[in-house]
């Protein structure tokens, strides 16, 4: 089970205890905590979200991970689950009142939704849009460094914005962040990056013209790296865009894999 305490997550491996919790709230019954969210099952095994009092004393047996430090040593679905837990915590931690005329938010039959008690708002749990794009001349590859990186380099990435498409945000941003244009635009995989609530969606481009400077100041070097010269780079078990999609065996009538028919809530 995965428990949220601010940045941090909380949890207990239950895969080696001998026997499963009869009842997955045993598992927080003596800590304080808001309300529980049922996740759905993940090799049968019942997943639980919930945020744990900050202040709280975690019994001997539990540890608190960051989201980050998970991410280079979680299997990639058990990954997905801690990212979903923690932004559906996060969801309910920011809609408990109506951003339109501040009534309190109740949660909609059927999934994650909520909704005004007074007015007609709903809203459901933010996903925010970003590219990020590997821009490749046939040879070398195209990288980009922030002040901060130290030795490290990057690919091109950046927020979509209103009324853009995931295309026009690819060009913008290689056009802003490194002055050039690109083409042969290519779709390869999204992945969900949740710091704190993204869905990174990655492309592959070709250079097609214009000199290489950084244009936004929010880059001090952009430039051409071969196979033979490329900077440091992570080890491959925290490279985005290479874990695989989450795995969670739920209710199937939702989207979002829950109905709030199957949650359990209790306080
Ligand atoms: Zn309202």
């Amino acid at each position: 089970m995965v428990s949220f305490s601010k940045a941090k997550t909380a949890g207990k491996d239950t895969r080696s205890a001998d026997q499963p919790p009869a009842r997955e709230e045993t598992l927080v019954a003596n800590l304080k905590h808001d309300e529980l969210f049922y996740l759905g099952r993940f090799n049968g095994v019942p997943c639980i979200a919930c945020a744990i009092d900050e202040e709280e004393q975690l019994p001997a047996d539990w540890k608190t991970i960051g989201l980050w430090e998970l991410y280079s040593s979680m299997d990639g679905v058990e990954y997905n689950i801690a990212t979903y837990a923690s932004q559906i915590i996060s969801w309910q931690q920011t809609s408990r009142y109506c951003p339109v005329c501040g009534s309190p938010m109740v949660s909609v039959e059927g999934g994650w939704g909520k909704r005004c008690t007074r007015g007609d708002y709903s809203g459901y749990p933010p996903v925010i849009p970003a590219i990020i794009v590997l821009i490749h001349d046939g040879e070398r590859l195209l990288l980009s460094h922030k002040p901060g990186w130290g030795k490290r380099y990057g690919l091109i990435a950046g927020f979509v914005e209103p009324g853009e498409t995931l295309e026009e945000c690819v060009h913008r941003e290689v056009k802003e962040e490194a002055g050039i244009e690109v083409d042969d635009l290519q779709y390869m995989k999204s992945q969900p990056w949740p710091f704190p609530n993204q869905l990174m969606v990655g492309f592959t481009a070709r250079y097609k013209s214009g000199e290489i400077h950084p244009q936004d100041g929010e880059l001090d070097d952009v430039r051409w790296f071969t196979r033979e010269t490329l900077p440091e780079t992570p080890p491959m078990s925290v490279w985005p865009i290479c874990s695989s999609p989450a795995g969670l065996n739920n209710n199937k009538n939702s989207t979002r894999g829950i109905s709030a028919s199957s949650q359990e809530r209790r306080h």
